[in-house]
């Protein structure tokens, strides 16, 4: 059997890490090789005193030179074999203007970059490539620009690989939805003790303004992967990104423990299948070994 090779097409750095982490480390535990392609620089992340992009002090390139560094560390931790920035600017959240800025990822158009993304998997010829679906997993322009150029560039190359989406089953985002209710409930109460009235937070919306279905039916998710042993890896390479993680995040509150209970499975939603793959695989490279 031929080298084995794994591909991931990310918006951003951070994004390999958390929904990808354990993956990746699984794989290179099993030796098989790692790529990461990385969209944007992240330029709109947060400034380390914890400025958003439209702070008049909020310097984007340097932002994204601390997540370059951020990102390396992420990559050392979960054993990626090669890294490919592509350099676009991030393009901030929908609507944003930094969306209109040409050397966004965003305003770039999806063949040029295509192109680009096409020659990487000519020459390192993964058989399995993940990235998101048309929405983007949660409406972020850059997420669903990383969609759109993958799609294209497997139209441009001349072999057919497995191509997974990222997902989440709804029956467990609607636990996790339970949860951000409850605790914005919480929070809300908490507030109005104090005189503050505050409208229930939303999700992400789109365009319209409609809120994103974040969750992929249970009945199409192709691959569950454990990777509860792997789960430290995971928590460090996001902890790597310091800068856009705060201690006091969904994630970092958690013990490492707890993390393993909630973070110890990735779920993907097979997109093509040239391997003939039936049900639910437990082994992203099912039909290759
Ligand atoms: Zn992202």
């Amino acid at each position: 059997m031929s080298q084995l090779t794994f591909l991931a097409v990310h918006a951003h750095p951070d994004d390999e890490a958390s929904s990808t982490g354990g993956l990746y480390r699984l794989l290179a535990d099993q030796g098989v090789r790692t790529v990461l392609v990385t969209c944007t620089n992240g330029e709109c992340g947060d400034a380390p005193d914890g400025a958003k992009p439209d702070a008049d002090h909020h310097d984007g390139d340097a932002v994204a030179a601390i997540r370059k560094v951020e990102l390396e560390e992420a990559v050392e931790i979960l054993g990626i074999r090669r890294l490919i920035r592509l350099g676009y600017r991030d393009s901030g959240m929908m609507g944003w203007p930094q969306n209109k800025d040409p050397e966004s990822f965003w305003a770039t158009p999806v063949e040029e970059a295509a192109v680009r993304l096409a020659a990487i998997l000519h020459e390192e010829r993964p058989q399995v490539i993940m990235t998101y679906n048309e929405i983007g997993f949660y409406g972020h322009p850059d997420h669903i620009q990383a969609h759109r150029i993958t799609m294209r560039a497997l139209e441009l190359i001349d072999y057919e690989p497995t191509l997974y989406f990222n997902a989440i089953p709804a029956s467990v985002m609607a636990t996790m939805r339970e949860r951000w209710e409850e605790e914005d409930r919480r929070k809300r109460e908490e507030e109005l003790a104090k005189g503050i009235v505050r409208e229930p937070e939303v999700g992400p919306v789109d365009e319209d303004g409609n809120e994103i279905d974040m969750g992929t039916p249970d009945e199409e998710i192709g691959a569950i992967i454990d990777v509860s042993a792997l789960t430290d890896a995971k928590y460090d390479a996001l902890s790597a990104h310091a800068s856009q993680i705060s201690p006091d995040s969904f994630w970092m509150k958690m013990t490492k423990d707890e993390f393993r209970q909630a973070m110890g499975r990735e779920c993907f939603k097979r997109v093509t299948n040239p391997q003939g793959l039936e049900g639910v695989v437990d082994d992203i490279f099912a039909g290759y070994r």
